[in-house]
């Protein structure tokens, strides 16, 4: 496994690849990895010849300078995992495993400001979009520069970040890029809890309390069978707030393509719950979704 820390060197180390006809797997991280994170970078593996993994606090995605000075920074032991899950998969596909990890610094990635804006309506606008102003914008930076740098056959990321998806994926149809995306299920706990790096914020205490998000998502499936669009929406919004130490942001029952906010089950083929709630003291901001249809 090398680690590099310029796109020159991250460039260099994949033109060898690609030059002898090899596939590139991309997974674009902000580090402080975990299970959810080892999943997307094992299927790469599986799927591609070699794989960069990016490692990257992209301080242009985040709105809340807080937010961004206490994202957790672990750039050592998230070397430790990735060379696991590499030995793990050259031993199931019985070859090596060719893992490149992209660890760069702020002003390799922006030696001056990025003024570039995209807009890719409603998938940007609703939800994180409204919540997080210039969010998606700082995605779509970062991602389209590791998308130049990387020129990946696959790109994977997880359906954690169900919004974050579909907005790049309006952005690879707009940018019309040469690259497979490839969603990967949400990785959670064994209690349920979906696996994020803020977790790692909450007293445990507060990780207990945080279960009751996933699980009132997990009834409300059920729930949905026999009650409205509107109902069901309320029921898991009433549900989660009244557990202490959680605050539901938004929930948002929306159509899981256009991200457009539905009024009745009938009204789409694909229908996705997101769900953010503050819990705890600081409070940590997390977030969910689950599928109806
Ligand atoms: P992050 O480091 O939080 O920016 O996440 C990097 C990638 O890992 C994104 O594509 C996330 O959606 C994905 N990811 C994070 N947590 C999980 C999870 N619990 N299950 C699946 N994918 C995840």
């Amino acid at each position: 496994m090398n680690v590099v820390h310029t796109i020159n060197d991250l460039k260099a180390q994949l033109a060898a690849f690609r030059s002898s006809g090899c596939s590139i797997g991309l997974v674009p991280t902000m580090g402080a990895l975990h299970a959810g994170h080892a999943s997307l970078v094992r299927r790469s593996l599986m799927e591609n010849d070699v794989t960069a993994v990016s490692i990257f606090v992209n301080p242009t995605q985040f709105n809340d300078k807080n937010d961004l000075a206490k994202y957790p920074r672990t750039l050592e032991s998230d070397c430790q995992l990735l060379s696991t899950v590499a030995d793990e998969v050259a031993a199931t596909k019985g070859c090596e495993s060719n893992i490149v990890v992209f660890a760069p610094s702020v002003d390799e990635i922006y030696p001056e400001p990025d003024t570039r804006q995209f807009s890719y309506p409603p998938t940007d606008t609703v939800m994180e979009g409204g919540f997080r102003p210039g969010h998606f914008n700082g995605v779509c930076q970062i991602v389209s520069k590791l998308f130049s740098y990387a020129e990946p056959t696959r790109a994977y990321f997880g359906e954690k970040d169900y919004q974050q998806i579909a907005v790049i994926r309006r952005m690879v149809d707009d940018l019309k890029l040469n690259l497979q995306l490839c969603p990967c299920p949400i990785v959670r706990e064994a209690d349920g809890l979906a696996l994020s790096s803020r977790n790692t914020l909450l007293t445990p205490d507060e990780r207990q309390t945080a279960v009751g998000i996933s699980q009132t998502l997990f009834k409300s499936v059920e729930y949905a069978k026999s009650h409205s669009l509107a109902e069901t929406k309320q029921w898991v919004v009433d549900t989660i707030n009244a557990i202490e130490g959680l605050e539901v942001q938004y929930y948002e029952i929306v159509d899981g393509l256009s991200l457009q906010s539905l009024t009745d089950w009938t009204d789409a083929d694909n229908i996705v719950g997101c769900i953010t709630v503050f819990c705890g003291h600081l409070p940590v901001r997390l977030i969910d979704n689950i599928r109806y249809k």
